[in-house]
């Protein structure tokens, strides 16, 4: 069913809920969702919109160690790497830990100063669910902490956000095409 989207929480949710059912079905090995996934989201979603569920109560729910070992965090190059932030300083981005990934020279040039979900979607690709986990977090916190979580999704839009939220996904790649993370590549 469609979900009628007004606010910037409705928004945010439906998007995480939507990342969450993913997640689970890439742990699960699955290549299709099954009834444990639409759960899932059904029940994120709705604790999220409905505030039973706060959204402060995610960001800690990381469930990779994202730091050893080194690579590219978009396309696992282990040469030339350096620091990258998923929404650019420029725009607004912050220097705090989640916002800072390693990416190699290549990505780097090619993504400039544009944010981590633009730039995929600028090339017609999608990111690994771990690293849109952690780029959604930020988009929380951010909203969260700035009070724009009960605005209307068209009033948010008009302030300058670090972030366009309207573009937060929805529709996910079927889980075939999906990656839970990038791994780094071998080396040689
Ligand atoms: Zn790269």
């Amino acid at each position: 069913m469609a979900q009628e989207i007004k606010t910037v929480r409705e928004q945010i949710a439906w998007s995480y809920a939507n990342l969450a059912r993913a997640d689970k079905a890439l742990q699960d090995g699955a290549k299709k969702y099954v009834m444990i996934h639409h759960m899932i989201r059904a029940k994120l979603n709705k604790g999220l919109r409905e505030q039973t569920m706060s959204m402060a109560s995610l960001y800690q729910d990381e469930r990779l160690k994202m730091t050893v070992p080194q690579a590219c965090y978009y396309c696992g190059s282990t040469s030339k790497l350096s620091v990258d932030h998923l929404i650019p300083r420029i725009k607004g981005g912050a220097d705090e830990s989640d916002n800072l990934i390693w990416a190699c020279r290549s990505c780097n040039s090619s993504k400039r100063d544009r944010d981590m979900l633009r730039w995929m979607f600028d090339k017609e690709s999608f990111p690994s669910i771990l690293l849109l986990r952690r780029y959604l977090k930020i988009v929380m916190r951010y909203c969260e902490s700035n009070n724009l979580l009960d605005l209307k999704l068209e009033e948010a839009q008009k302030q300058d956000l670090p972030f366009d939220l309207s573009i937060l996904p929805h529709n996910y790649p079927p889980l075939t095409e999906l990656t839970l993370w990038v791994y780094p590549e071998e080396e040689g």
